[in-house]
């Protein structure tokens, strides 16, 4: 039994989700001509209540595009010192975007209506970058999992509005907030001027995700997408997935919830732990103590079969999703006993 909490990326199409994929008809998406694709786009934006969307290779392209389209050189991104955006795409803001980035100190890698006042620059000083664009990440991944409240999200956008920056949703886990939080999707297609949403993480389709968005703003981010190379041609059988994803693994997230509530609960057992981020949805990271060898752990946990990462010399984070079960949640403290 492999026991794999590295990421909810990790998960393979189960037969429901292959047979879509071997059935879907295709074309050359390039030319739009690609019907399964056209359907998980148009199916995406009504969900959200959005005019548009575009189906992309990944989150990173999904993010990399919106940023893209919403800046111009020079303009400064404001994002939580966390985000995916500033810590996990290589730089992207600035290399495909040529933007600058503020930071902020959020709670859990959540920012808020102060903290963006804060950071807005004065439009009329010519020394400082012009604040362009708000990117709020939920769930928060570095965060833990943490999910933002519906208010501090309207809050924000009436921010962006009133200052005429435009507001992005890196929602590479969005679907895992909603059922936690019981929110719908249809509200955040109300506030956003663009969603990014990814089917490989906690849907479990092996490649994709969506950016949606006013019908102009999709037609810009077509053009973006060719330039970065994410053109594709008869992927409609990753588009079926997405679409088998969004019909039967949404309300099933709250089962990997409720796996990280009890991954959390076997944590806070041992005596090496010294505190877990407060569990929200499918992301466990926990602390050690620093006189722990966390490396050997990890070590010695691989040769049981159970295998995480660290992201830091003395915290390390656990993942649940589709491909893990009760079993592995019942089996799990005996490895960790094992292991230490
Ligand atoms: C995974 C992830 C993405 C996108 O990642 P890709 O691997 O490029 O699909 C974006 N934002 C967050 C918060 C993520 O966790």
């Amino acid at each position: 039994m492999i026991i794999d909490l590295r990421s909810d990326t990790v998960t393979r199409p189960g037969p429901g989700m292959l047979d879509a994929m071997r059935s879907a008809p295709v074309g050359d998406d390039v030319f739009g001509e690609d019907p399964t694709i056209n359907l998980l786009e148009e199916k995406a934006a009504a969900m959200f209540g959005m005019e548009k969307a575009i189906f992309c290779p990944s989150g990173t392209m999904t993010n990399q595009i919106g940023i893209k389209c919403h800046t111009q050189p020079g303009d400064e991104v404001i994002c939580d010192e966390l985000s995916h955006v500033y810590q996990y795409e290589g730089g992207g803001i600035a290399f495909n975007a040529g933007a600058s980035v503020r930071l902020l100190q959020g709670d859990r890698g959540r920012i808020n209506k102060n903290l963006i006042q804060s950071a807005i620059n004065n439009p009329d000083d010519v020394h400082t970058p012009i604040s362009r664009l708000v990117v709020v990440e939920n769930t928060a991944n570095r965060g833990g999992g943490s999910c933002y409240e519906m208010s501090d999200l309207v809050e924000m956008s009436e921010v962006c509005k009133s200052l005429g920056l435009s507001y992005h949703l890196d929602g590479a886990r969005l679907f895992n907030a909603l059922v936690a939080k019981r929110q719908s999707a249809s509200e955040y297609g109300k506030i956003f001027d663009s969603i990014s949403i990814c089917l490989s993480k906690g849907l479990g389709a092996p490649v994709g995700s969506l950016l949606l968005g006013k019908m102009d703003f999709i037609k810009k981010a077509r053009r973006i997408r060719k330039v970065f190379g994410g053109g594709m041609r008869q992927a409609g059988s990753l588009a079926a997935a997405g679409i088998y994803a969004l019909d039967h693994h949404i309300e099933r997230l709250s089962d990997d919830h409720q796996h990280a509530t009890i991954i959390e609960k076997i944590l806070t057992q041992q005596s090496f732990i010294t505190e877990t981020l407060p569990v929200e949805t499918n992301i466990v990271i926990a602390e050690c103590d620093p006189s722990f060898n966390l490396k050997k752990f990890i070590d010695k946990m691989k040769e049981q079969g159970v295998l995480f990462f660290s992201i830091s010399p003395t915290r390390f984070r656990m993942v649940t999703h589709l491909d893990v079960n009760s079993q592995m949640m019942d089996a799990l403290s005996e490895k960790i006993k094992l292991a230490l």
